[in-house]
């Protein structure tokens, strides 16, 4: 067991510093006396929402479609909007299992999804659909997904602020390729943005003040 010598105590658990006067602890480290607390979450309630939500954007495409028939590009819609409801399900999973490096693995999947998007338009004679609809239906299937997140899991004070930067990120990688005209249809780039903006404001209703709280504290304000 470890003991502090200013102290007079014995420390159980595996304490770097002493718990009392943060003084340096001499001994080995003991089991924690102390239960390791579960991530708060109901599994069933995820999966429903997940499912929900993928049925809601599949049957919001079909609708999509059928409106603006003639403008778009069929085939690359519709392989987008199932790599948006992929994209959405391994974030929301990837939250649900290792959620410290949620913001991480997200960029890293909408990087490499958009880039197999692009090669693979770029095989079949560059059409523009990986740009116009993929990346901004993956990036916004992504945000869609922070939000289930927030919402169903009871997320801490510091995860706030990294959802609310990685959705200003995913909302403006799409208006950025907007703004260099490498799309050929703007609508999907612009939803995203839009709906970026909106989650946005969710997130900051959801833990406005806690974000608020936590910046003046990290700011010194
Ligand atoms: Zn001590």
């Amino acid at each position: 067991m470890r003991r502090c010598s200013a102290c007079a105590v014995d420390i159980e658990g595996a304490w770097t510093r002493c718990p009392l006067c943060a003084g340096p602890v001499a001994g080995d480290a003991t089991r924690s006396p102390l239960p390791a607390v579960p991530l708060v979450y109901s599994r069933r309630r995820v999966l429903r929402v997940l499912f929900l939500t993928s049925l809601a954007v599949i049957l919001v495409s079909f609708a999509v479609q059928l409106l603006f028939r003639r403008e778009l590009d069929g085939i690359g819609v519709l392989r987008s909007v199932w790599l948006g409801v992929s994209a959405m399900w391994l974030v929301v999973l990837m939250a649900v299992r290792k959620r410290r490096n949620v913001a991480k693995g997200t960029v890293y999947l909408v990087v490499l999804v958009g880039l197999v998007c692009v090669y693979w338009d770029y095989l079949t004679g560059w059409r523009g659909w990986s740009l116009s609809y993929a990346v901004p239906i993956v990036c916004a299937s992504s945000i869609v997904a922070l939000l289930i997140t927030v919402r169903v899991m009871r997320t801490e004070v510091g995860e706030h602020i990294v959802y609310s930067g990685l959705t200003v990120l995913l909302g403006l990688a799409p208006i950025v390729f907007l703004l260099l005209g490498w799309v050929t249809n703007p609508l999907p780039s612009v939803i995203c943005g839009a709906l970026s903006i909106v989650a946005l404001a969710l997130l900051q209703l959801a833990g406005g003040s806690y974000v608020r709280h936590e910046l003046a504290k990290r700011l010194h304000l």
